[in-house]
Formats: C-alpha cells, sequence, structure tokens
C-alpha cells in the first residue's frame, strides 16, 4: 500500500537496505513523488524550486522527453551492434554540436563510464600511464577515476592518489595565490602543468593524458581564469599528451554564450566526455573524438556496451537536443544566469557570510565563509542553510571540498521569476537569527 510508505519509512527502510557511504540530502528529507518543469513535489503536493539539478537539463517530466521515450520503448530497444535509424540520427546531430576534428561518437551510461573510457582511450593511444589531474577535480566512480579524483582520494576516506595520477595547482582565484585581480592568473597556474609535465617527461614517464572539467563542479564551482585550458593544453601536447575535456557538469549549453565549457576557454579537446543533463536524467553519457585517435585506439579488441546507445537513449538525446535548440535554453541560461548572479552579488553586498558569489550562466557557486578576510569555510551554514532553505521549498545543497559552496546549478526551465523567488528567500533564512 503506497499510504504505508511515508517518507520516515522509506528513509528507515533506505538505512537498513543501503550502505551508509550512499548519502541522502537533508536530515530531514520529503518524498518526492512528481516533477514538473524546475519543480520538485513531495508526497502532500508541496512544490520544492529545484535550485540544484543540471542533470533535468531541460526540465522534469519534459513532455518532448516523455514522449520520445515512452513511443520509443512501444516501437522498439536493443543494443547498438544491430542496425537502427536512431543512433545514426543521434551521432550526426551531436557531432553537429562540436568543432572539428571532433567526430567519432562513443555512446555510454553514466559520466564516470564516459571518462574511464577515455582515459583508457588516452593510454592506449599514447601508449603511456601517467595523468595530469587538476587539484580538487572529481571524475567519476569507477576504480580508476576515484584514483584520478583529488576530491575522492585526498577527502574523508580517501587513500590517496594512484601511482600514475599527477595533480596539477587548481586555478582557484578566491583562494589560490593568483586572485581575480590578477590578469595574468591564467597563464600563472598553468606554469604549473608546464612544471608537472617537465617534470614527468625528465623521469621518463611523460603523461598519456591531461583531464580538466571544463570548469570544476565538486570542487564548488570553480571557472578558469582566461587562457587557462590554453596554455595547459599547449604545455600538455608539446609532451604528446591527449586533453580530456570533462563536460559532465557543464556542457548542452548551461554556460549561455557558449555551448560547451571548454569553448570558453578557446580550446578544442582531443576527447570530450558527457553526461548528466544529455540524457535529462536517463542514464547515458558520451565520449567524442576524433577519428584518428579513434582510430588508433582501434588495436583489434572490441568495445561493447549493452545499454549504451540504445534506441531509447538515442531518443532521448535527440528530444534533449531538440528542446535545448527550440525553446532557445542557451540563451535563456545566459539571460537567467544573470538574474541570479546580479541579485547574489546584492545579497554578498549585505551578508558578510557571503564571501564569493561564481557564475556563468546558469552554473553558479556561493561560496560562504566564517570571516572575509581569513575565508575560513563555514560548512555548518551551509548545511544549516540548505536545510532551511528546503523547509522553504527551495533546493540547494552544499559542495566543494570544505562543502561550503552552494551548488547553484537549476533546471534550464528554470526562469528569471524563480531567480527572484529564490533569492529572495535566500535573503530571509540569511537574515535569520540561526
Ligand atoms: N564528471 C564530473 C565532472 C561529475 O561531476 C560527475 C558526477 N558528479 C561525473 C563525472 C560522474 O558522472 P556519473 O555520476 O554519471 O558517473
Amino acid at each position: 500500500n503506497a499510504t504505508d510508505w511515508t517518507a520516515d519509512k522509506v528513509l528507515a527502510t533506505r538505512n537498513v537496505r543501503f550502505a551508509r557511504s550512499q548519502r541522502s540530502y537533508y536530515d530531514r528529507p520529503m518524498q518526492l513523488v512528481g516533477g514538473r518543469g524546475a519543480w520538485l513535489y513531495d508526497e502532500f503536493g508541496r512544490g520544492y524550486l529545484d535550485v540544484m539539478n543540471n542533470v533535468s537539463h531541460v526540465g522534469h517530466t519534459n513532455p518532448r522527453v516523455v514522449e520520445a521515450a515512452t513511443a520509443q520503448l512501444r516501437q522498439l530497444n536493443t543494443n547498438s551492434r544491430f542496425l537502427y535509424r536512431g543512433i545514426a540520427e543521434y551521432a550526426e546531430r551531436l557531432t553537429a554540436l562540436l568543432p572539428d576534428p571532433l567526430e567519432v561518437v562513443f555512446l555510454v551510461c553514466s559520466g564516470s563510464e564516459a571518462n574511464d573510457l577515455a582515459v583508457r582511450i588516452a593510454r592506449t593511444v599514447t601508449g603511456r600511464s601517467d595523468v595530469l589531474v587538476v587539484d580538487g577535480a572529481y571524475h567519476g566512480n569507477t576504480s580508476v577515476l576515484t584514483g584520478l579524483s583529488p576530491n575522492r582520494y585526498k577527502g574523508p576516506g580517501g587513500t590517496g592518489p594512484d601511482p600514475t595520477t599527477h595533480e596539477v595547482q587548481q586555478p582557484n582565484r578566491y583562494r589560490g595565490p593568483f586572485g581575480y585581480d590578477d590578469p595574468d592568473a591564467g597563464s600563472k597556474y598553468a606554469a604549473d602543468v608546464q612544471r608537472q609535465v617537465d617534470r614527468l617527461s625528465q623521469r621518463g614517464t611523460p603523461p598519456a593524458a591531461f583531464i580538466a572539467e571544463s570548469a570544476m563542479g565538486t570542487a564548488g564551482s570553480i571557472f578558469y581564469p582566461d587562457g587557462y585550458l590554453a596554455k595547459a593544453h599547449a604545455a600538455a601536447r608539446a609532451a604528446g599528451a591527449l586533453c580530456i575535456a570533462d563536460e559532465v557538469q557543464v556542457g548542452f549549453g548551461r554556460f549561455g554564450d557558449v555551448f560547451w565549457g571548454f569553448e570558453s576557454q578557446g580550446v578544442v579537446p582531443d576527447i570530450v566526455t558527457m553526461g548528466k543533463p544529455i540524457g535529462n536524467g536517463h542514464p547515458m553519457a558520451a565520449v567524442v573524438t576524433t577519428r584518428e585517435i579513434a582510430d588508433a585506439f582501434d588495436t583489434g579488441m572490441r568495445y561493447f556496451n549493452t545499454f549504451g546507445g540504445n534506441p531509447v537513449s538515442c531518443a532521448i538525446g535527440t528530444a534533449v537536443l531538440d528542446e535545448i535548440a527550440e525553446q532557445g535554453l542557451q540563451a535563456h541560461a545566459a539571460g537567467t544566469g544573470r538574474v541570479l548572479k546580479d541579485r547574489l552579488d546584492e545579497l554578498a553586498g549585505r551578508h558578510a557570510l557571503i564571501g564569493d558569489v561564481r557564475a556563468h550562466g546558469m552554473y553558479l557557486g556561493i561560496e560562504l565563509v566564517r570571516d572575509r578576510a581569513g575565508k575560513e569555510p563555514a560548512p555548518q551554514e551551509a548545511l544549516l542553510i540548505s536545510e532551511l532553505m528546503k523547509d522553504e521549498g527551495m533546493l540547494v545543497y552544499p559542495t566543494g571540498a570544505a562543502e561550503n559552496v552552494l551548488k547553484i546549478k537549476p533546471p534550464l526551465a528554470f526562469t528569471p521569476a524563480d531567480a527572484e523567488l529564490f533569492t529572495e528567500v535566500l535573503d530571509e533564512v540569511l537574515t535569520r537569527d540561526w
């Protein structure tokens, strides 16, 4: 009986049936039963504005996506060793959105699978093992990616990097040595990529790859200074490494001015990985690379993926691209993102807890600090604010190495009016005497 399943009972059952490492959001979570656009609904019909879910890119239960998925489920679902039109159509649509020479697609099922494959391609093609990663990055949950994700191997329970993992300095202008006021911050942070490349080359193990999120997500919405990736890629490539752009968080128009995050840095990567928004919540992801690299990866060993690129996934992926184009969601992200940034800057002027507001289109982070001079992170405050915001029907959550950055990355169905509502409620919560 559905009514027996109260939120308390669901939570209690989760606690018994799942491992504690599989955390849920909130101390007192609501039970979700529905979604529409940028809104989620609990069992009592109460609405929650979803300010943190970039997976539901074109909106929860988007009618075009739901229709495409159900129609295809009724018609045919099978694996990609069979021939069907949807996969060809989708590969054409997806690659049309990428700059030359990115033209060959691997369709997979999660962002982790995409990054794992990207690293494997780079290692196979270069015949090397070592990989450069940006300090604080998160690239996924596989064994390889756990040892390649500083966010995990240096975080709670972490057991350190794989021997082939090498960190480069995080280009963090709020906390790092080169700040927002330094016009050469991009070059200065990229100099560390050159240093690591040189170090590895000198010891006879030049890197197979340099992997970087196009903006850092789990590290706390960190945007690179101008010129950073261009210089980092140049340093890596000069040593024969391939450059992987992880677009799992920021791709598909969220930045507003560009469709892919790497475009904002003026680079064309060798391999691009995509996930989260690509399927609007359906488990699909992709790796896109060049014909040359794809051919070099073809050692005779087969690559097969049971679910990747199945007809239902391709129908959904195509519907997502249609929706982004026909609803003008990229331009919408630029305009709505501007409203969010303006309102949050204004809040930062009145609430000392806000140390930094970072934004690119509809991807934002609000970094909370106990004191502005010392920048001591405020993780307990971030968690409490998230809980209080949830009680007010607004969903945000902390992220970042210190868990003190509120992640703001709503579905693109989020409107300027939603932005006003969210920031008004945040203002009220920040003003409370808690
Ligand atoms: N890359 C980045 C930048 C991510 O943020 C994530 C997920 N948070 C992943 C990869 C892994 O994606 P998934 O959870 O779909 O495996």
